[in-house]
């Protein structure tokens, strides 16, 4: 720097050191030369200065610089309080946020409600409940508890955390409730799997006229997708679309999901291609939409087309492939997308061995995916990599591997439900009774319980909720005889129930009686009663399908003339005249 350049800039800096500062920006090496003038020329650094140094600090992330700067700084102000706290949250150091919260405390400054809103929004990003209802409580006694801004950030501070139950006690308590504490609490339902929640929110959202923007929509299709909810999401599309809403790659991304997830892929690619801006986050979601529809080599050609012209695909495009390659038995594909991670420096992680052993194993290569599985050593196997080898096990019907590898997944997660019922599957299948006792002992001294398995169905944008022999649907009698109607109608045209899935939900009655009145089942039967001919029946089940299932609602698609589409734990079902998209490759 030449000497006339430099004695200007010393000349600024004296004169008009605030402007020095803002040329320096938020970038540290000349933030601290400015800084370090100030002190050499003997200028007095006003809290004004020492606020907007703080701030530029931490926009540039240079939170240790901050942190010295903030000690050295006497008698700190509520606007330094509040700049510093503030920024130190929006700049994403929340530890720092609530460390200046304290000191504030200790001092003699009146918390503003924007440090409130900024030291909750901090706990949030920590997840610290605790703190953030200490928090809470101080913003009450300084008599913040109607400050819409306040009042916000709670809610979804507690939506963060999984506290529903005041996060809603908040928002319901709010005067005035903006679009972000909307947003804030259906995004907390959608994020906690309550998807139902979030579309009722979302509906009285829209009762009450509020605005929706982009951050709404996009929950909402989320939730949509979590809930199968297709007509909801047609509406939302449509909305998208009349209102102008330009669709870009985090709308699009979310509308391809939605679609995708609620069981319809070709429009999930229109979306895909319509986009004009695709990141890697879109690809992939398309590639999934294929896979988890069994629609393997799609989600091949689109990987290609990825690697050809795409962004690099990352760890998460890779699992999708991997388990579409899964899904539809293609083998050698996947294995040569296995190979390809080296060409983008990725390392297979736990997701993408599971996928290997369930596509080895679905395959019929008991032997290789358990090959697979040894080569891992020293790398323990996730719980999930053995439940894929058992259920391959179980598929193919070897119950003397399917032995040696379920005590290995006992021995991983001793205290899941799940792989007990796993076990006692593949033991009832070989026919031994014994060990199907032993295991069902087991369960009961250690208190476990299965999961209960349910159902759902959307008709005229209202979700219905089935569980096995439920009873509490108000149009219960009728589905009920309309499904044994349905069931009779099977039997004429040649199904017979699989015995063998008597086991699958393990509920508490395990009768021929409980496998007919599962809970897609009853969904199903609801579903055809109260849609029109020719209208597609879409169910969601939280679990796997059970073969007796499957196989009735084969029959169920011939004999009552409707596609059916059933999305269950793993994948989708198109059940079409009697056939169903997964060849029976599930
Ligand atoms: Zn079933
Ligand atoms: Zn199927």
């Amino acid at each position: 720097m030449d000497a006339k350049h430099d004695s200007h800039q010393l000349y600024t800096l004296y004169r008009r050191p605030y402007e020095a500062i803002l040329r320096a920006g938020p970038r540290l090496k000349p933030l601290q030369q400015v800084h370090a003038r100030l002190i050499i020329s003997g200028s007095h650094c006003s809290l004004p200065l020492a606020t907007k140094l703080l701030v530029l600090a931490c926009t540039a992330g240079a939170i240790t610089y901050a942190r010295q700067l903030f000690f050295s700084t006497p008698n700190p102000d509520s606007f330094l309080f509040s700049s510093l706290i503030t920024a130190c949250s929006k700049f994403h150091f929340p530890l720092d946020a609530v460390l200046f919260y304290r000191r504030l405390l200790a001092s003699s400054v009146w918390p503003s409600n924007y440090i409130f809103t900024a030291v909750i929004k901090a706990c949030a990003e920590l997840s610290a409940l605790r703190i953030g209802r200490v928090v809470h409580c101080q913003s009450l006694v300084r008599g913040y508890g109607l400050d819409s801004f306040v009042q916000a950030a709670l809610v979804s501070l507690y939506a963060k955390c999984g506290d529903l139950v005041i996060g809603r006690k908040v928002f319901d308590e709010m005067p005035v409730r903006t679009v972000v504490a909307w947003n804030s609490m259906i995004s907390g339902y959608e994020q906690n799997g309550l998807a139902q929640e979030a579309i009722g929110l979302f509906y009285q959202m829209g009762d009450l006229g509020v605005e929706f923007d982009l951050a709404t929509l996009v929950s909402v299709l989320s939730a949509c997708s979590q809930a199968g909810a297709l007509e909801l999401g047609r509406w939302i599309h449509d909305y998208i679309i009349n209102h102008g809403f330009d669709i870009n790659v985090v709308l699009g991304t979310s509308l391809i999901n939605m679609h995708a997830r609620c069981g319809s892929v070709s429009k999930a690619r229109e979306v895909f291609d319509s986009m004009d801006e695709r990141n890697v986050v879109a690809w992939t979601a398309m590639i999934s939409g294929y896979g988890t529809h069994g629609y393997g080599r799609q989600a091949m050609e689109l990987f290609d087309k990825m690697r050809a012209h795409g962004p690099a695909p990352n760890d998460v495009t890779l699992v999708a492939v991997l388990s579409a390659c899964a899904h539809a038995g293609l083998v050698q594909e996947g294995r040569q997308a296995l190979a390809s991670m080296r060409d983008y420096g990725l390392a297979p992680g736990m997701e993408h061995h599971v996928c290997m052993v369930d596509m080895l194993g679905r395959a019929g290569l008991l032997n290789e995916a358990f090959q697979y599985i040894e080569q891992l050593n020293p790398v323990k196997p996730a719980p999930a990599v053995w439940t894929a080898m058992l259920g391959a096990c179980r598929m193919h019907k070897d119950f003397d591997l399917g032995g040696q590898v379920a005590e290995h997944l006992l021995a991983a997660e001793p205290d899941n439900p799940g792989h007990y019922v796993l076990l006692s599957n593949v033991y009832a299948l070989a026919g031994r009774m014994d060990r199907v006792e032993l295991i069902r002992n087991t369960m009961i001294q250690k208190g476990l319980k299965k999961q209960v398995g349910y159902s759902t169905i959307e008709v005229n944008q209202k979700t219905h909720l089935f569980s096995m022999g439920d009873k509490s649907h108000p149009e219960t009698v009728e589905v009920y005889q309309y499904l044994d109607e349905l069931m009779q109608r099977i039997g004429e045209a040649g199904y017979v129930p699989v015995s063998d899935s008597i086991m699958h939900e393990l509920e508490e009655e395990e009768t021929e009686y409980a496998l007919r009145y599962h809970s897609e089942k009853l969904a199903i039967a609801f579903g055809i009663l109260k849609t029109n001919p020719g209208v597609t029946v879409r169910i969601v089940k939280n679990l796997r399908m059970c073969e007796d299932c499957h196989s009735a609602i084969k029959f169920i698609s011939a004999v009552a003339n409707r596609e059916i589409i059933v999305r269950d734990k793993l994948r989708f079902h198109h059940f079409k005249d009697g056939s169903c998209s997964c060849a029976d490759y599930w």
